[in-house]
């Protein structure tokens, strides 16, 4: 918990700093003794809780509360006015919470503080709820994974990165062979179990910056960020390897599809784009994989190799 005490005169500082001792023991107090050093600390520190005189040089209280609620939309400091003016209508409207006229009673003081700390708590309790619902909304709940919801934000950051370092990135998409079969015939629990344990397998030999997400059902997608060189072999071989070190029930390894792109981006390429490449070259492996396979089920097929220039060129 922070607070600011914002008053020119360090004689009504000290008072409000008695009235705030008892209430407020495990707080920083900080104190500032003009309106514009008021708003920088507040800007820097994000005070929970802000005692603002009006007369001050440089910005009026009133002036600083407005620009506090112009800060940003998470932001909510309670703003308890403490002047000599007979404000409270303009000091409300302007942004305040609440108004005490100067000369104050310390016990009305302390009662303000009371009703601050009530609606701080609960401000407090709405901020972690909010926070935990946008944590919860990027995870898939199955593999606790990121979903598809960030799929294409971290997307265009790679992207831009890539560009802006001009260093190559490797997009993948990796489907599992034969899921329906597997969810027909183990049933849908172990399917699922499966899925939690590829996506395992696919964190676990990823480097530690590179982004791992499902896409949606049996579907993952990675980025690899910097790879630069010929590294799409390298990248199949390791996720065909790791993927059939999970074992089905009949003891057949896993097998999955993988389609990259790899390059650099270029100006023109929308990062939409690029992943429907490596997308389109996961549906052609799969076809190559199948059509290999005379149509069954391709969970004995070696590695597919990468199909050319599609996969692993900038076009
Ligand atoms: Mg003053």
């Amino acid at each position: 918990m922070k607070c600011l005490i914002a008053d020119d005169s360090r004689f009504h500082r000290n008072l409000i700093r008695d009235c705030t001792s008892t209430k407020l023991q495990n707080a920083q107090v900080i104190e500032a003794a003009d309106g514009t050093e008021a708003l920088r600390i507040i800007s820097e520190e994000r005070p929970d809780l802000i005692f603002l005189d009006n007369e001050m040089p440089g910005l009026s209280g009133v002036q600083v509360a407005a620009k506090i609620r112009c800060l940003d939309e998470r932001y909510i400091p309670y703003i308890l006015m403490v002047t000599s003016l007979n404000n409270a209508g303009e000091a409300l409207e302007g942004g305040c919470d609440d108004f005490i006229r100067k000369p104050f009673n310390p016990d009305e003081m302390r009662a303000r503080i009371t009703v601050a700390l009530r609606i701080i708590a609960v401000y407090q309790k709405m901020r972690r709820q909010t926070e935990e619902m946008e944590r919860l909304a990027r995870i898939d709940s199955l593999t606790g994974l990121y979903n598809r919801r960030m799929i294409d934000e971290r997307l265009r950051e790679a992207v831009e990165e890539a560009r802006r370092k001009k260093r190559e990135l490797t997009l993948c998409m990796c489907d599992v062979d034969g899921f329906k079969k597997i969810n027909d015939t183990y049933g849908h629990i172990k399917g699922d179990e499966i899925l939690v344990a590829l996506a395992s397998c696919l964190r676990s030999c990823l480097r530690l910056g590179d982004f791992l997400a499902r896409y949606g059902g049996d579907e993952f997608f990675i980025i690899f960020y910097e790879t630069g060189g010929d590294v799409a072999p390298l990248i199949e071989r390791r996720l065909h390897s790791v993927a059939a070190s999970i074992k089905l029930p009949d003891g057949a390894p896993l097998s999955v599809s993988l389609g990259l792109w790899s390059g650099l981006p270029k100006e023109s390429d929308e990062p939409e784009a690029l992943l429907k490449k490596a997308d389109n070259a996961l549906y052609e492996n799969k076809g190559q994989r199948t059509r290999l396979n005379g149509g069954a089920s391709s969970r004995q097929l070696t590695p597919s190799r990468l199909s050319g220039a599609e996969g692993s060129t900038q076009n």
